[in-house]
């Protein structure tokens, strides 16, 4: 092999030290790099001006991903100065729903690799594998298995893209320093027949493993990484539910781990109701909830609910009772033979029911949950039947995406003659109506997920808990200021998502050093801690 000086140049291709055009006239002196960039140097903020200006050219968003993708194997620093200059604008680009298309398109468009693919073909080694990441140490992995990527489905490998996106989010949105994260996949095949006969997909061609194979490899992964990361916090992302409520009751009070789909979703919700009290001046444990659906997330939301109600006094079986199922079948009512398990702990002791206006009218809810997967659920007759019973009734139609949801925010405002409390799964525009402006808030989970994954970071949190969400949905609702309530708002803007993020970690932190959860000392000011740690996209001198 011929002799060839790669000094400057490895630096050059090393994301985590290249500064491109950036490096100075005496860097690039000491570094080798003279000749290998043009003579003249610029500063970060001229660098992201001309990012800008590139991502602008492009005509789609998937090109706008792809050219972030690159960026950030690149240059970390640009891509992350780049997503924290905008997070409201550059989020719906690195992930939802961007995320989603390249998801499916991963094998089709693959450039270059990031995070770790463990095969199931590779069994007994997985440990070995895990040691080829370069850095040791790992302080935070979003794993999945590929089989629930976002609304789309089985993916397989595809859903890569998703680990990788959201660690983008846990930096850009709390500052969750990159070089402690790992992005892994974990590939048991797919069912995905169209992958599967694609001679471009990129995972193991068989159907998934089920069943004890599975469970032993899922328990291999988890001891591995145990080992070699102790202080890891391990977030499950996009599994399909058959495994993804086993697998979190299995470790949850054994490790430092969530589910962000199942328990961050939840958290999100509890946020814009503690908001919404805080528009209508009401106590959570006087509240009644009816949920449209009864699948994961209504169930998931429901015990989050209850469990803050028990908080405030009320036994579980009490708060249970204020929130009240209704699916494709009617009420969820004690007479009910078709109750899944998870289902029964909120089975009421009512009458049956298969109107879900006659049931607004025997539950008399305070506030209306759409988690059913179909749209235009909450009707006019549903909205005006909410506005009889209340001043100001709470109207969260969460399902996605915005064709889903059970109503729009124009809907929710015009029936009830200004008077909903609304929030929604996905975005809607501000509305104008009677003179006035709403904005209407989004449940997104970033408000609680990237802030979680900080205040793990800050404390080493030796476990997270349900507690730790109700924390943090109390510190989201609390930062939204009056105007914004005023504007019908009960979520902070994403504009000022990093501060408001890093103020939430700070409140889960304080949680966790009260609750003798945390694995450091406690800092004598908690919030310069974690501002301290916040990772900062800066060229180092
Ligand atoms: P799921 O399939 O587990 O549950 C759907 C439920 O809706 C089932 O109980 C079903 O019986 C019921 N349903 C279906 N058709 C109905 C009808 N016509 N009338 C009444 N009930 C009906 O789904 P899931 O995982 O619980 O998710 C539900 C929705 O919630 C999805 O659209 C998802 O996007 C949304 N969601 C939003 C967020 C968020 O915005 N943060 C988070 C999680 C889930």
């Amino acid at each position: 092999m011929s002799k060839i000086s790669k000094k400057g140049f490895s630096v050059l291709h090393d994301p985590l030290q290249n500064k491109g055009t950036a490096f100075t006239e005496k860097e690039r002196q000491t570094l080798g790099l003279e000749g290998l960039l043009p003579p003249r140097v610029d500063s970060l903020e001229l660098q992201l001006g001309r990012v800008h200006a590139e991502l602008d050219m492009l005509d789609s968003d998937l090109q706008r991903y792809l050219f972030l993708m690159d960026l950030q194997s690149r240059n970390q620093t640009l891509f992350f100065a780049i997503l924290m200059s905008d997070p409201a604008r550059f989020m719906p680009l690195v992930y939802t729903p961007t995320v989603g298309e390249a998801c499916q398109k991963f094998d089709h468009i693959f450039r270059s690799t990031r995070g770790i693919y463990l095969p199931i073909s590779a069994k007994g080694r997985l440990k070995d594998i895990l040691k080829n990441w370069p850095q040791k140490d790992v302080r935070f992995i979003v794993v999945t298995d590929g089989e629930r990527i976002l609304g789309l489905g089985d993916l397989g490998v595809n859903g890569m893209g998703i680990p990788i996106g959201k660690l983008a989010l846990y930096t850009a949105v709390a500052g969750v320093p990159p070089e402690l994260t790992l992005p892994i996949t974990l590939d048991v095949g797919t069912n995905n027949e169209e992958y599967r006969n694609d001679p471009l997909y990129l995972g193991l061609q068989q159907p998934r493993v089920r069943g004890k194979a599975y469970d032993d490899f899922i328990e291999e992964f988890v001891e591995a990484v145990q080992t070699l990361y102790p202080k890891c916090c391990l977030q499950w992302e996009d599994f399909a539910n058959i495994n993804a409520v086993p697998i979190l009751a299995k470790y949850k009070d054994k490790i430092c781990t969530y589910n962000d789909d199942i328990q961050g979703t939840a958290g999100i919700a509890l946020a814009g109701i503690y908001g919404a009290l805080r528009i209508s001046g009401q106590k959570l444990v006087d509240q009644r909830f009816l949920f449209m659906g009864a699948g994961s997330a209504a169930t998931g939301i429901a015990e989050l609910i209850s469990l803050a109600m028990v908080s405030e006094g009320l036994t579980i079986e009490e708060a249970r009772a204020r929130n009240t199922l209704f699916d494709v079948n009617g009420l969820i009512t004690s007479s009910r033979k078709d109750l899944a398990d998870f289902q029964k702990p909120f089975a009421q002791k009512i009458k049956p029911c298969s109107s879900f206006v006659d049931a607004i009218n025997l539950v008399k809810p305070m506030g209306i949950v759409g988690v059913s997967t179909v749209p235009k659920l909450f009707n006019q007759q549903v909205i005006e039947a909410m506005s009889t019973i209340n001043e100001r009734p709470i109207i969260f139609p969460y399902s996605n995406p915005t064709s889903r949801s059970e109503c729009t925010a124009e809907e929710a405002y015009k029936w009830s003659k200004g008077n909903a409390i609304f929030a929604s799964g996905s975005p809607f525009e501000p509305v104008t109506l009677l003179g006035k402006t709403f904005i209407p808030g989004q449940g997104n989970n970033v408000y609680i997920f990237p802030a979680m994954g900080m205040a793990v970071l800050a404390t080493q949190a030796s476990r997270v808990t349900e507690e730790m969400f109700i924390v943090a949905a109390k510190a989201v609702a609390d930062q939204v200021t009056q105007d914004e309530l005023d504007s019908g708002l009960i979520y902070p803007p994403q504009s000022q998502i990093l501060n408001a993020s890093l103020r939430t970690a700070t409140k889960i932190a304080e949680y966790i050093f009260e609750q003798g959860l945390a694995r450091v000392k406690k800092p004598k000011d908690i919030e310069a801690h974690i501002h301290k740690m916040a990772y900062k996209p800066v060229y180092e001198k």
